[in-house]
């Protein structure tokens, strides 16, 4: 029987969504059904832009024929093959496009199904290098106010976002928080903020309260995205990486959102010019379309766990699915798409048309901020008093009626297009928020 595109379940209650407000999506579902290039297809069969590339994701637009092509082929060639002590081509030659293209001084990828997952992996890591070094007192993990790391219990601990960590008991002990680098002063900054590195310096104050021998990693997104678009100020990142060396503590960037092209270059390691030891990674590197995260890591990192008789597992870690041959040669066909299209760039040269296109909106009714940097950008609301992120969310609804859909996290309505996007689609995506926030209540 052929199957009716338009149909949607009658009965929605057996599907528990995520981070989403149940009860009000069930009274008045959003469906997509499909998708293609820049745009979704709604169950009512409606166009809608896609201005947050999915969620932070689908960098290279939707539907593209080589990915697609890809995945099917694998399927129909090599499904699965066992991730433990047994490998297959396609993981080794997605690992070294993947080197090919990470800055200089990242060497080695270690394969996980999620950016949550790819978070864990670091932060075990980061503990396991320093005891494999002789430093087994080296367990504390230091984090920041505002930062997402996924839903794990090791990424809600040094992450920094009080709905994510408060309702999930006491498993989050050993972790310090910097401050977040978002300062009112620099409220409508085009890009990067001049002001702010010394928030930086606080990472002394924390190592010092409990000597460096303890600390194993400071971890942060160089670019902090689900909590609307933080930027890190001028000097920031370059003092945080002069400090944790100082100290023989780790550097992780968290480039979940900023890897793969969304600020222009590859990584936001290469943007901002800092080398961490190591990028957890997920979302872009497949396009969003078939789930896959990777750590990527130093030399120095990698070769601390390569000793010991040859035949013994040398770190004990993995999943089921790390380097799965379906992910794997999906995220082949998305690097090739990425290099082909020349994607990066794209979204480099396109940069400064976004950064005016959103600042226009300065001056509309409740907009107290706007924040941006290479294809991604945050403009925040007075909340309405006594009701957080209602004003936003109701943004929300009303972008998406008039086929346009943004994101929000708590007042702050974030964008990240698909980098394929088109200056008439950045219009479209602008011009109907601004519709939008001149009506809003
Ligand atoms: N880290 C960062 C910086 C993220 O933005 C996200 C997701 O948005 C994650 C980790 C978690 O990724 P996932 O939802 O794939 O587990």
């Amino acid at each position: 029987m052929a199957l009716d595109r338009n149909a949607v379940p009658n009965d929605l209650n057996a599907f528990w969504m995520p981070f989403t407000a149940n009860r009000q999506f069930k009274k008045a579902p959003r469906m997509f059904v499909a998708a293609e290039g820049m745009h979704y297809t709604t169950a009512d069969g409606r166009q809608v832009l896609d201005g947050t590339a999915g969620l932070w994701c689908c960098n290279a637009g939707h539907k593209r024929p080589r990915i697609v092509e890809a995945i099917q082929k694998q399927a129909a060639e090599l499904d699965y093959a066992p991730a433990f002590q047994m490998g297959h081509p396609k993981a080794f030659e997605l690992a070294n496009r993947i080197i090919d293209i990470a800055p200089k001084g990242i060497e080695h990828v270690f394969y996980t199904n999620s950016g949550s997952e790819s978070v864990e992996t670091a932060l075990k890591l980061a503990i396991a290098y320093h005891r494999a070094r002789g430093e087994g007192t080296r367990t504390r993990l230091i984090g920041r106010e505002r930062g997402y790391h996924g839903v794990n219990f090791g990424g809600i601990s040094v992450g920094g976002i009080v709905n994510n960590r408060k309702f999930f008991g006491t498993l989050l002990a050993g972790v310090d928080h910097l401050p977040h680098t978002h300062l009112p002063e620099n409220a409508f900054t085009k890009g990067q903020p001049e002001h702010g590195a010394h928030l930086a310096d606080d990472l002394e104050r924390i190592i010092a309260l409990h000597g460096p021998e303890t600390v194993a990693a400071v971890i942060v997104e160089p670019m902090a995205g689900s909590t609307g678009v933080l930027l890190p100020p001028k000097g920031y990142l370059e003092k945080l990486r002069a400090i944790t060396k100082k100290h023989g503590i780790l550097l992780i960037f968290d480039e979940v959102i900023t890897g793969f092209g969304r600020l222009g270059s590859a990584f936001a390691a290469q943007h901002y010019d800092v080398l961490p030891d190591m990028m957890t990674t997920a979302k872009g590197l497949t396009n969003g379309v078939i789930p896959m995260g990777a750590v990527l890591t130093t030399a120095e990192v990698h070769d601390a766990f390569m000793q010991g008789p040859e035949h013994m597992i040398e770190l004990f870690h993995g999943y089921t699915y790390s380097g799965n041959p379906i992910a794997a040669a999906c995220g082949i066909a998305t690097l090739e798409t990425y290099r082909e299209e020349g994607l990066f760039e794209r979204a480099a040269e396109l940069a400064p048309y976004w950064q005016e296109a959103i600042h226009s909106l300065k001056g509309l009714p409740h907009v107290i901020d706007i924040r941006n940097e290479g294809l991604i950008g945050a403009v925040e609301l007075q909340p309405i008093a006594g009701e957080p992120t209602k004003r936003a969310f109701q943004a929300f609804l009303d972008c998406y009626d008039k086929g346009v859909l943004i994101r929000t996290t708590g007042d702050i309505i974030a964008m990240s297009p698909p980098l394929i996007i088109e200056k008439e689609h950045i219009d479209q995506l602008i011009g109907t928020l601004g519709d939008v926030l001149r009506k809003l209540a």
